[in-house]
């Protein structure tokens, strides 16, 4: 008998560790309910990912099976359950967060204490970090190495035989119903994801940051996976072998939007990557600075940035996408990044604690390698990226349909008076929406500030 213990991976299909536990012997799948662990992300993702193993349990049942649920330290609970089922090994998928390795290595330690084996294998991502050099001077060559790497296809379900007739009347606790979030649980991953290879990819590149599509259309203009691959319903191999059956189906500029698609996977690859090789990164930054870089401490404009109150229409409406649906565009997600720590000048960290507890598309590393990135203090190659407010909104929502969407002050102004809000008299502005904030910080000067604090700190001053 083998148990396959479930951590970040609520789901049977495409699971490496299940399928590699289920290959030669049977198996007792067991969770191991953590409330410190669930208690580092916010409520809306701790909720999603309670009703994905509730799915995960239905799914076992339908099997002839069930999903063995304790509650306690993983160490304690896997040397009793390996015990009461006199289990000679323990399986599981690796992951990269500096304390759920520690706690790996504490499970490790005491079921071989007791002769019980272990196995572990790579899941959360396509390529093994530890195939590739430890450091990349930029995504490129991360993305050359990585793509010579050949990818495997998504393991099968285990067969019902492969399964323990095994019994539990526990269950996690029931996740909070009054939560509005999207359907919970592999099927529903799966039919989102079949619906973006119907309507979506083979435009992906083309409309990706067209920002009135992903409020007339949001599944269709980009693929909204990342909600479920970071809490686990859904394995990254499923995606890719999905785009990349397309891939070999279309010509021409189809083919060059689906490769758009596999591309954007290899970001969520190389923030493992650097994960993997600095467990730090949600703490210190990634490039070492001569100087230290003067963040500003300023609650009030903290507290207006959360709020989506800054005066800069698309960093508001981002941030009032963010606190409304727990999900926020990649094209607003940098650019309010970018206006916390660049214009605003306030410490990254900061931005990521605030993103960990609102986003139900959490994952430690994406959230801090992409925070890290868009402060120019992790692996963009550009020393001082800074991205204007205002051009990103006359360049990606110059209909102000994404805006409107999100700020109803805003909803008589003309779309171009919306575009230039922050460089617009103080009198227009009021005459226009009185009741819309007035930019918090002017736009050359928070540029300036930026630039010059960020060049001190590089020693270029
Ligand atoms: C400040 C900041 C914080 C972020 N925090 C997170 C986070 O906590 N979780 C998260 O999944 N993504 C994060 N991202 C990356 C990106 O914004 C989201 O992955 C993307 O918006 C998810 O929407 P989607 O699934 O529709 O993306 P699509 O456009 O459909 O992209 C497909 C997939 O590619 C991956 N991907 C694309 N871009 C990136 C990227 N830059 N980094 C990592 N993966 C990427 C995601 O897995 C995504 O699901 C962050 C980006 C920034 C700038």
């Amino acid at each position: 008998m083998r148990l396959f213990w479930h951590r970040g991976d609520a789901r049977t299909r495409d699971n490496a560790g299940l399928a590699a536990a289920a290959r030669d012997g049977e198996v007792v799948p067991v969770f191991v309910y953590d409330a410190d662990l669930l208690g580092t992300v916010g409520a809306r993702q701790r909720a999603f990912f309670l009703r994905h193993v509730k799915r995960l349990e239905e799914r076992y049942r339908e099997l002839g099976s069930d999903l063995i649920v304790r509650a306690g330290d993983p160490e304690a609970v896997l040397v009793d359950l390996a015990a009461e089922y006199d289990a000679e090994a323990v399986f599981y998928n690796e992951q990269y967060r500096a304390a759920r390795r520690n706690r790996q290595r504490a499970v490790e330690d005491a079921l071989a204490g007791e002769g019980v084996d272990t196995d572990s294998r790579t899941d959360i991502v396509l390529v093994d970090p530890g195939r590739l050099e430890a450091r990349y001077p930029n995504h490129s060559q991360f993305h050359g190495d990585w793509e010579a790497v050949p990818k495997r296809g998504p393991y099968a379900e285990p067969d019902a035989a492969a399964l323990a007739d095994v019994r539990d009347g526990k269950t996690v606790p029931e996740p909070d119903a009054d939560i509005d979030l999207p359907d919970a649980g592999y099927e529903a991953a799966r039919e989102r994801f079949d619906e973006f290879l119907d309507y979506g990819i083979t435009s992906y590149n083309d409309t990706r940051d067209d920002l009135a599509r992903a409020v007339e259309a949001p599944t269709h203009a980009v693929s909204r996976m990342s909600p479920y691959l970071a809490t686990g319903a859904i394995g990254v191999r499923e995606l890719w072998a999905g785009a990349s059956d397309v891939y070999d189906a279309v010509t021409g500029g189809e083919r060059r939007n689906v490769d758009k698609y596999r591309y954007e996977l290899s970001w969520r690859e190389q923030m493992y990557h650097l994960l993997y090789y600095n467990p730090d990164l949600a703490v210190s930054n990634y490039k070492s600075f001569p100087n230290e870089i003067a963040w500003r401490d300023d609650d009030d404009a903290f507290e207006a940035w959360t709020r989506g109150e800054t005066g800069y229409p698309l960093v508001d409406a981002g941030m009032r996408q963010l606190n409304e649906e727990g999900y926020i565009h990649n094209r607003p997600r940098q650019v309010v990044a970018s206006f916390l720590t660049k214009h605003l000048l306030i410490d990254w960290r900061r931005g990521a604690r605030y993103f960990t507890k609102q986003l139900i598309d959490h994952d430690y590393a994406s959230n801090h390698g992409a925070w890290q990135w868009t402060a120019s203090t992790g692996t963009d190659s550009v020393d001082v990226r800074i991205f204007d407010p205002v051009s990103q909104m006359s360049k990606y929502d110059d209909g102000a349909r994404f805006v409107k969407a999100y700020v109803p002050e805003l909803s008589d102004v003309p779309s171009g008076k919306v575009v230039d809000w922050p460089t617009l008299s103080r009198a227009e502005r009021e005459e226009l929406a009185p009741d819309y904030a007035h930019p918090i910080v002017d736009r050359n000067e928070g540029y300036e500030r930026a630039q010059r604090v960020f060049e001190e700190a590089l020693g270029k001053r």
